[in-house]
């Protein structure tokens, strides 16, 4: 054996030792170097999951939004369709029409795979007036069924709308068996006189379940349904009133022009008899009245003073007799049109004077003051002059007549667009208000002191009447018992062409009668 020095094998102890050593110092660096390794992979892991995470977090906002979308979009789609609806059934006012045009909106506009509109008739009984999606058996089924479901019913009287997004169980149940629908909205149709019809709508697979949005929408597009209803109702009935209305005034109107034919017709009969009667009157009066008026002349002898006073007499009544007979005759005359005023020029101012003078006797006997107070500035009229001065002479005639001694009497004219107005005022007994209404009709005398003393024949003031109306004028009267009376009449200022105009018109109005 070779023996080794010590210094040998101390060397190779210690270098074996310096590669030990090195050995584990490369280990320990290693190892370090590992646990680095492992702690960036934890971290790489760790941002991984994380991202994974975040991942799937967008991926679902994603699915969400695009939900969110699907249902915006639908509703959009809805509101679109409400809206059209809306307008469409709102633009007519027949009710056939509103469910005709209902019908094509549900086919092209709303997406349900089943629709019914029931509507109630005025005995509260159902009426199937759109259907989708049901057969004639499903809807005399769901009809029956629904008139019986007291609850439901009432439910919907009260204004309830139910969806299957959104409604008790038990009533869902109910609602699922009476449609066999398992998705619906079933709402009313309501007016302010309470529920007139329903709407249901729904679907049957679960692809397309109906929402709450939906619901909504249903509920706007039934009262749409009630409005547009109620007015094609309302408008009916006042279609229907105006036309009975129209029927009841035509109906009316024949009536009343038979009945007015009637009284012109009695009228021109009366009128021809007062002057017939007149005419048959007039001839014996003028011989009683030429016979004492032959016997007053002495012509056939010498008559005593006494029969003379007698016949005085019979000439005065036979003189009164004539003038009511005559007045009779004018009065009939120009009611019926037979006497045509006679116009011309005429001045107002001129005829009062006239008639001032003309009467002045009479006023002097009761120391009566007479005032012409007709304005200057009234232009020649076109009137029958010797009518007019005949009103004039009436109405101050019965004013002297009526009025006590020292009173006054005053006769007024003023004009205003083209219409006089006079008026003659005494200071007189006044009428009673009663007599008033009357005092214009043939014949008629308020019952008075003078009037049973005075004679008169009641025909002064209709014929004044009638003679102002046939030159377009109208007469009234005012009074104060006691105060005074005033007699107003108004007279139209016309122009000679325009009289001759409706003289023309007036004739061909005679000829095509
Ligand atoms: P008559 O004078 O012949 O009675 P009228 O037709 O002229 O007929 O008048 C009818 C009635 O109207 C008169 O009887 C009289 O009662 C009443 N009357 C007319 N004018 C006046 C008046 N100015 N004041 C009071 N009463 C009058």
């Amino acid at each position: 054996m070779i023996e080794l020095p010590v210094n040998i094998i101390a060397g190779c102890i210690v270098f074996a030792f310096i590669i030990f050593g090195l050995c584990i110092l490369f280990m320990s660096n290693k190892n370090k170097q590992i646990a680095q390794y492992e702690f960036a992979l934890a971290k790489l892991k760790r941002s991984f999951n994380e991202l994974d995470e975040q991942a799937k977090l967008i991926v679902k906002t994603d699915l969400e939004l695009n939900k969110a979308q699907e249902i915006s979009d639908k509703r959009l789609n809805g509101l679109e369709a409400l809206q059209k609806i809306s307008r469409l059934i709102s633009t007519t006012l027949d009710e056939n029409e509103i469910f005709h045009r209902l019908d094509q909106a549900f086919l092209t506009d709303l997406d349900f795979e089943r629709t019914l509109i029931f509507e109630f008739d005025n005995a509260r009984q159902l009426h199937e007036r759109i259907s989708l999606g049901f057969s004639q058996e499903a809807i005399k089924f769901i009809m029956t069924n629904l008139e019986n479901d007291f609850n439901l019913m009432g439910a919907l009287r009260e204004g309830h709308t139910y969806s299957s997004a959104n409604c008790p169980d038990q009533r869902r149940e109910s609602i699922v068996r009476i449609f066999d629908t398992g998705h619906f909205i079933i709402s009313p149709i309501l007016t302010q006189n309470g529920i007139i019809g329903i709407v249901f709508v729904g679907n049957l697979s679960n692809v397309s379940p109906v929402t709450e949005g939906d619901e909504e929408l249903i509920s706007i597009l039934a009262s749409q349904i009630g409005q547009s209803l109620e007015n094609a109702r309302l408008f009916e009935e006042v279609y229907r009133s105006s036309q009975a209305l129209e029927s009841k005034v035509q109906e009316r109107t024949k009536q009343l022009q038979e009945a007015l034919k009637e009284v012109q017709e009695i009228s021109r009969t009366k009128s021809d008899f007062i002057s017939a009667v007149s005419h048959e009157l007039r001839t014996p009066l003028t011989s009683i009245k030429g016979y004492a008026a032959i016997l007053m002349d002495g012509k056939l002898g010498e008559i005593p003073e006494k029969v003379r006073q007698r016949l005085g007499k019979i000439n005065t009544h036979s003189d009164n007799l004539v003038g009511l007979i005559n007045n009779l005759l004018d009065i009939s005359r120009i009611e019926s049109g037979r006497v045509e005023m006679n116009f011309g020029k005429c001045e107002l101012l001129k005829v009062v004077d006239n008639v001032h003078d003309l009467l002045t006797p009479q006023m002097r006997d009761k120391s009566i003051t007479f005032k012409n107070e007709v304005d200057s500035k009234i232009p020649t009229m076109q009137l029958d002059h010797s009518q007019i001065e005949r009103v004039f002479i009436n109405l101050v005639g019965n004013a002297i007549k009526f009025t006590p001694e020292r009173g006054t009497i005053s006769v007024k004219a003023t004009m205003e667009n083209n219409l006089v107005t006079c008026a003659v005022t005494d200071t007189g007994i006044g009428i009673p208000e009663e007599d008033i209404k009357r005092l214009f009709d043939e014949f008629y005398r308020v019952d008075n002191e003078i009037n049973q003393n005075v004679k008169g024949t009641g025909l002064g003031l209709p014929l004044a009447k009638k003679i102002v109306e046939a030159h377009d004028g109208r007469m009234w009267v005012t009074s104060i018992v006691r105060q005074g009376t005033t007699f107003h009449f108004t007279l139209p200022v016309k122009t000679e062409e325009q009289i001759a105009q409706e003289k023309e018109s007036r004739e061909k109005g005679i000829s095509h009668d």
